[in-house]
């Protein structure tokens, strides 16, 4: 797609520290990570977000995160990893081409998990409820 920088990665237009490749995926250096050995697992085809990845895609993709994220592990002797996707901005989506994190993590990394909220038991009934209706 004109205009994604992960395209033009692919299309091999911008660089890129490429760990792995085949003919569906592509994982890079993230040009801004979290620690050493931040990975971006992407699908060449470009689609917007998680949701919109084809089951083909869909059912291969996480082969290439263990693969890699194995790899990213050993490499950097980290201690665990963290695998996240972004989806929409609300979310902290800045790359509108569906791509997958791998971030190598450490004991005192500095890094921040997501907080937590008190969710009444009124509400988290109500959530399970509807959830389980729309699946
Ligand atoms: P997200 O917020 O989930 O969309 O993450 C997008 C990620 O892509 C960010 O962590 C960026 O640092 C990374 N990124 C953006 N441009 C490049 C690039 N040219 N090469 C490598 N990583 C990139
Ligand atoms: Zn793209």
């Amino acid at each position: 797609m004109a205009d994604c920088v992960f395209c033009s990665i692919v299309q091999g237009k911008i660089p890129a520290r490429k760990v792995y490749e085949d003919t569906m995926f592509l994982a890079f250096l993230d040009i801004a990570p979290s620690n050493p050995g931040h990975i971006l697992v992407i699908p060449k085809e470009h689609h917007e977000t998680l949701l919109d990845l084809p089951e083909a895609i869909c059912s291969k993709i996480l082969e290439v995160v263990k693969k890699v994220a194995s790899a990213a592990t050993k490499a950097t002797s980290a201690e665990g990893f963290n695998v996240m996707v972004n989806n929409q901005a609300v979310a902290g989506q800045l790359v509108f081409h569906s791509h997958f994190h791998i971030i190598p993590r450490y004991k005192r990394d500095g890094l921040k998990h997501w907080g937590r909220k008190d969710i009444p038991g009124q509400e988290m009934e109500s959530i399970h409820k509807k959830i389980v209706s729309f699946i």
